[in-house]
């Protein structure tokens, strides 16, 4: 197995114009600068293609991407009161999607890389399948989900997805599937406000959607907790051939747009607690960028993220404390009392 792990972006990401929003053009920029002042970290610097239309239409309808076509060909439009979309949008999202599932596809196909990340605007993680939706456009990494099962066979992929907000959209799109486990830890009350812990999913998917809502204020010790003693024991019950990370970087105490107080340590801790799960279950790890919307904190934490992700053994949040600091949160205590109608092996 290669060890090379692999950065996916493109200059469209630039050319997604929402001028003075929160999600704007700096994020990229920010990031970028981090990375090449850290010489790119080590990682192959891959650039993403456009999604094709059979690859994307398996999670969008066509009419939802002729929608955002048609409003990139005009010049822009307004979607709803948080989502624009710009000239150069329609493109950026194709890259966006296609970065996804380019990074899985890299994952899984010859010669597998073990890691890597997917550094996009616009996000994905609030995009259903027939409307845009919180800054999102179309939903990458459930577009790349959809593909490593309906191409390249696989019939288990875990999602975690650490964005401060519920990804509601991909939720949505899996929510009556056990082909994706998806588990998101979120604050609640917040944007979109879906997420409660008693959406669980439903049909062939009833307990497969794992939501982990923390109140304003949550920091470390319940993220840290939750990925430790709630995903990493269902991934290891559920045993996923691919672990695909909604990474977002707005739970981060700076953020303008939430109240939780993650710190850049906490977001080391997660990606090493994915990164070690990934090692032992013998699955690759793909993160896919989300939020995050102060930039020198989330140049740092995707820094930070890629780092620990591929390091391997040493852990990259040097100084802080360390995993066995943190104790088992009561929502993670909840959560496992929740889940083990449903996940029996739970411990
Ligand atoms: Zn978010």
């Amino acid at each position: 197995m290669s060890s090379q792990p692999v950065y996916l972006s493109h200059p469209s990401s630039l050319d997604h114009d929402t001028g003075e929003h929160p999600e704007r053009v700096r994020r990229i920029e920010a990031i970028d600068a981090a990375l090449e002042a850290r010489d790119w970290l080590g990682y192959e610097r891959i650039s993403s293609p456009a999604v094709e239309p059979s690859v994307l239409q398996r999670v969008h309808g066509p009419e939802h991407i002729e929608r955002i076509a048609a409003a990139s060909r005009v010049g822009g439009a307004q979607l709803d009161p948080d989502t624009f979309v710009s000239a150069g949008s329609y493109t950026a999202a194709l890259h966006a999607a296609g970065g996804a599932v380019e990074l899985v596809r890299r994952l899984m196909g010859e010669g597998p890389r073990q890691v890597g990340f997917s550094a996009h605007r616009p996000p994905g993680h609030h995009a259903v399948p027939d409307r845009a939706m919180g800054f999102c456009l179309f939903n990458s990494i459930a577009v790349a989900a959809r593909h490593a099962i309906a191409e390249l066979g696989l019939e288990r992929v875990l999602i975690l997805d650490w964005d401060v907000h519920h990804g509601n959209g991909t939720n949505d799109i899996f929510w009556d599937t056990d082909e994706v486990l998806f588990a998101s830890i979120h604050q609640l009350p917040l944007y979109p406000g879906s997420g409660s812990a008693g959406e669980m999913g439903e049909g062939r998917g009833h307990g497969y959607t794992v939501n982990l809502p923390v109140p304003p204020r949550s920091g470390d010790e319940a993220f840290v907790s939750l990925v430790r003693d709630i995903v990493t024991p269902l991934a290891r019950i559920y045993r996923p051939q691919l672990l695909l990370v909604s990474a977002g970087f707005d739970a981060h105490a700076d953020d303008p747009l939430a109240d939780c107080t993650v710190s850049d340590a906490g977001f080391g801790l997660m990606t090493e607690l994915v990164r070690e799960l990934g090692a032992e279950l013998g699955a690759p790890v793909g993160c896919v960028l989300e939020g995050g919307y102060d930039v020198d904190a989330l140049a740092r934490c995707v820094t930070l993220t890629m780092e620990t992700l591929a390091a391997g053994g040493a852990s990259a949040h040097g100084g802080a404390p360390g995993l066995d600091a943190i104790p088992v949160h009561p929502l993670a205590t909840a959560a496992l009392d929740r889940l083990r109608p449903f996940w029996p092996g739970l411990a």
